[in-house]
């Protein structure tokens, strides 16, 4: 069958290990590279500004590529469902081809597509690109999915390996004339009045080329030092690529095999690589881990009324502790913050104010370069206890502990939160120690409950 083939991007903003490109580009068909921002199918949660602002910056970096090897890309906003038959049949497309999305929604949408397409006489396939094990495959001797990461690992490490990296196309053939296309500008992804993201062009730069630069420079440079200074904030040794992976501008069988090859020794890198397969896994068999918290004895917890007061002090990092303030002031300037970090912060609000960890997923989900549907939501309930494999409840950070024992130095602290060593702080909003005391209380009620 004649006719051009439709490449729909999604999580996957790259040309190198893009399965579905790859089959497009083998068809020997003109091809025509779609990206369709859908923020209103049902389910489908609408991205957060600092995913807006990455996801501008890599369609651009992603557009300039495809037309540099002849290509072109066609950006369509709307719900998917409609836009990309309406795409298939302006350009005559004849085949479709995407890789692989997890969330509930997105599956759903998919398979619709999938067989409407396939009974309209399209050829349509879906590729494994984004995970290195397919959620399906890996299961426990009773045929369940695993609960707890240790074995979860050990597991996928016994699987057959991950697959070769495919090579990027080096020439494209473009439909020409192709499908009119929406300008990126006029989807105004970025933000304007006022411009808050000077402190992420100062920290980030999106797009393939940038995020196949940062592993190398990680896997030169940083990994040595990464099993022993990994949770220290200040010493910017982790790798840096969560956004880079949350939007696909780099493949996990990339980051798998280039690790491999440059170091035998990277277990403990590989094995983060692994809690991002656990909380997408755990994601694929709970779709509504972002609302719903995975121990039902935490529906249980008794949330006292909303504090609106201390949840906007810890959303702007004036709590008057510094590690928390550090923390919560580097997210919003950059866009990211570190791991341990995350976990503090997280301790913090669920633990020491007890607000609801939606909450604080909610507001991470609006301001972090790398919030995803699985990993933010997974690790929230993590720290808030009612997770996979998390956290036990009675496991409250001390951010003053943390921060002797992780930034001994206090640069983190100086650096993001320099009032604190200036005397300008603001007085810490709770007592650290009663309301520690006031949270075991709480999830005492937990823990009794059935
Ligand atoms: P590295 O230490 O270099 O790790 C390499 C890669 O492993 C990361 O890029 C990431 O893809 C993966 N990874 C590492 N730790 C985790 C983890 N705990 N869970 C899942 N994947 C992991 N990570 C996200 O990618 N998106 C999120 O929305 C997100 N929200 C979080 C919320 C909270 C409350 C917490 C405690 C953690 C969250 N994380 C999230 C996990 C982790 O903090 C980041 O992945 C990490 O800080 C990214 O920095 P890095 O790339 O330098 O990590």
């Amino acid at each position: 069958m004649t006719g051009p083939s439709i490449v729909w991007f999604r999580d996957d903003l790259r040309l190198a290990d893009n399965p579905a490109l790859r089959a497009a580009v083998d068809r020997d068909e003109p091809v025509i590279a779609l990206f369709v921002l859908d923020e209103e199918s049902p389910g489908i949660r609408p991205l957060g500004g600092a995913a807006h602002w990455w996801l501008h910056h890599s369609l651009a970096s992603l557009g300039e590529r495809l037309r540099e090897r002849g290509g072109n890309l066609i950006l369509r906003r709307g719900p998917a469902a409609e836009v990309v038959p309406t795409v298939v049949s302006d350009a005559g497309a004849t085949a479709v081809y995407w890789n692989r999305r997890y969330g509930g929604p997105e599956r759903e949408i998919d398979a619709a597509l999938k067989s409407g397409l396939r009974a309209d006489g399209l050829e349509v396939q879906s590729f494994a690109a984004n995970l290195l094990f397919e959620p399906w495959t890996v299961q426990t001797g009773a045929g369940t999915p695993f609960a707890v990461y240790t074995p979860f690992w050990r597991a996928c490490l016994q699987s057959p390996t991950p697959r070769a990296p495919l090579p990027e196309p080096q020439k494209i053939r473009g439909a020409t004339p192709h499908p009119p296309s929406d300008d990126l500008a006029d989807w105004n992804l970025l933000p304007t009045s006022p411009d808050w993201a000077g402190g992420f062009r100062e920290a980030w730069e999106p797009g393939e080329p940038a995020a196949r630069a940062r592993l190398r420079e990680f896997l030169a440079d940083d990994i040595a030092d990464y099993d022993r200074a990994r949770d220290e904030p200040a010493a910017g040794v982790t790798s840096a690529l969560s956004p880079r992976l949350r939007w696909g501008e780099i493949s996990p069988f990339t980051v798998w095999h280039e690790t491999l090859a440059a170091n035998a020794d990277a277990g403990r890198f590989l094995s983060e690589i692994g809690w991002r397969e656990f909380a997408w896994h755990t994601l694929f068999f709970h779709p509504d881990l972002a609302t719903v918290n995975l121990r039902r004895r935490f529906d249980a917890f008794p949330w006292p009324d909303l504090d609106e007061e201390h949840l906007r002090a810890w959303q702007q990092g004036r709590t008057g502790i510094p590690l928390v303030d550090a923390g919560m002031k580097e997210l919003w300037q950059s866009g990211a913050m570190h791991n341990r970090i995350r976990m503090v912060t997280a301790s913090f609000l669920i633990k020491n104010l007890l607000i609801d960890w939606r909450l604080g997923e909610q507001w991470f989900w609006d301001t972090l370069v790398d919030a995803d549907g699985a990993s933010n939501a997974f690790n929230w309930q993590w720290v808030a206890g009612s997770g996979a494999d998390a956290s036990p409840y009675f496991r409250i950070f001390n951010p003053e502990t943390q921060a002797a024992k992780f930034d001994t130095n206090g640069e983190y602290i100086a650096r993001w939160a320099p009032e604190h060593r200036s005397g300008d702080a603001p007085d810490p909003i709770v007592d650290l120690k009663a309301t520690r005391a006031r949270a075991l209380d709480a999830y005492d009620v937990v823990k009794n409950a059935n």
